[in-house]
């Protein structure tokens, strides 16, 4: 239906349309192919509107951002990338985002690429914020992290091996609901003391009776310590040792959360493998959200380039985050007159065509493998150690 391929791909003209969708409002933004966030605007939920109002207000902001990529940036809009809180169905086809009652098994895909005639790609708000926190972010150049996000619910992504984990339903890294507190407040997934329950805002706000902008010193640390116990948990079972935390509550509550979760990181982290994890706050702020719809848009769109241009298509052996440099390696090789398949199918470590898909989980990521690979050659410093974006031509560097 949409023809957008990598083939037709020009940096320096097109750009993804980003949207957020969060518990109290839904953004949409403009994103260049290089992760600048170039124009942005938002609207609050009215929870008094329908399933079909609700769209329209989406629907007002978009347009509102197509007007403005055409008539005040000249730029052309690619593709759409959605990120949202769950839960929802693979690439937003449906969404039920928890504090959104007017959503329940919306249709969110096939609406909004009716009412805007572009490809839409879409995935959890954590993992969006994953994605942009590897690619631009406080974990650029990390192979291994958790990304978390606090805010009305509290959620998470994980990358091992410089991939993002999606899980059988799409939902791995979901943190919220590590238990932090045996036999403690009733979940919305059904279980005791899951972190959500505990930490998110929802949470603060039925615990304390205020909103979690007008937290107490107290519930600041209480939050922060909840969440750096369940980090603890996640980095002792998956070898990590940095965890990127994000949402508007947790960036709100400032130092007093986040020395209180290093600290009980630090005393929940004990084997040698974690010992020293840290805690870090989302570099990229309120733009986060944003610039990680944008990242989810762009990865969308290069594996549709990928199906529709070479028929064996193939990276080198890359994790989520080198695809989003990959869409600009590809277009370069494309424009430099390489035949795409065969070029490409060079590049993988094993000699043969293979896409890293769902389920094929590479034992060994990209910048673990011995430098001296003819991937890495055919790649140029597409696959060295510890960088991730290998863009040379106008990198923002944020
Ligand atoms: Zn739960």
């Amino acid at each position: 239906m949409f023809a957008a391929t990598v083939r037709e791909v020009n940096p320096d003209r097109d750009l993804i349309v980003a949207i957020d969708i969060g518990g109290s409002r839904l953004s949409a933004g403009l994103m260049t192919l290089r992760g600048d966030l170039i124009d942005r605007t938002q609207v609050p939920v009215d929870q008094g509107l329908n399933d079909g109002e609700l769209f329209e207000s989406l629907v007002g902001i978009v347009d509102d951002m197509l007007l403005r990529a055409d008539e005040h940036h000249q730029m052309n809009p690619l593709a759409i990338g959605v990120g949202c809180v769950g839960p929802i169905t693979a690439d937003v086809e449906t969404v039920s985002p928890v504090n959104v009652e007017a959503w329940r098994n919306f249709p969110l895909r096939e609406r909004l690429e009716e009412a805007v005639s572009l490809p839409v790609y879409g995935g959890l708000d954590a993992t969006s914020l994953a994605l942009a926190e590897g690619w631009l972010g406080a974990a650029q150049g990390r192979s291994n992290f958790l990304a978390v996000v606090v805010s009305g619910s509290i959620a998470g992504g994980v990358v091992i091996d410089g991939q993002l984990l999606e899980g059988g339903s799409g939902n791995a890294g979901h943190i919220g609901h590590v238990v932090v507190e045996p036999n403690g407040r009733r979940c919305g997934c059904g279980a005791r003391g899951c972190l959500d329950a505990e930490a998110s805002g929802r949470a603060i706000e039925v615990i304390t009776g205020r909103p979690p902008t007008e937290p107490s010193y107290e519930i600041m640390q209480r939050t922060g310590e909840l969440v750096g116990r369940a980090v603890a948990s996640v980095c002792n079972l998956l070898d990590l040792d940095l965890a990127v935390v994000g949402g508007p509550v947790a960036l709100g509550f400032g130092a007093t959360f986040f020395n209180a979760a290093q600290a009980a990181l630090d005393r929940h982290s004990r084997a040698e493998y974690t010992r020293g994890a840290r805690i870090t706050p989302a570099r990229l702020g309120d733009r986060g959200p944003l610039i990680g719809a944008g990242a989810v848009g762009m990865r969308g769109l290069r594996r549709q380039g990928l199906r529709a241009v070479p028929p064996r298509p193939s990276l080198t052996p890359t994790g989520e985050l080198d695809v989003l440099d990959g869409l600009l390696e590809l277009e370069r090789r494309v424009d430099a007159g390489e035949d795409g398949a065969s070029s490409v199918a060079n590049t993988t470590a094993d000699g043969g065509a293979h896409l890293p898909a769902e389920g094929d989980h590479t034992p060994s990521g990209p910048r673990d493998r011995p430098p001296s690979t003819s991937s890495d050659a055919d790649t140029g410093a597409h696959g060295s150690p510890g960088t991730h974006v290998t863009d040379d031509s106008g990198h923002p560097g944020v």
